[in-house]
């Protein structure tokens, strides 16, 4: 083995997929795992309520709706 066979390195090591669960922007320390309190409210809620829906905050918000499906 030497040096010179290393591969290229990586643009976002050790980075899996660290965005919000929810929207998919990237999530906030604060916040962890998601973005915004908002998000992390949406999904506590449908969590609660097991699947209900928040009115007015479904903002680009997909889920089992496979767009690239037509
Ligand atoms: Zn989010």
């Amino acid at each position: 083995m030497t040096a010179d066979d290393n591969p290229p390195p990586k643009p976002q090591p050790a980075a899996k997929a660290r965005v919000c669960p929810n929207c998919g922007k990237p999530r906030s320390e604060r916040y962890d795992p998601f973005c915004s309190k908002r998000c992390a409210d949406v999904d506590l809620h449908r969590w609660l309520k097991g699947g209900y829906v928040i009115p007015g905050a479904e903002s680009g918000e997909r889920e089992s709706e496979p767009e690239d499906e037509d």
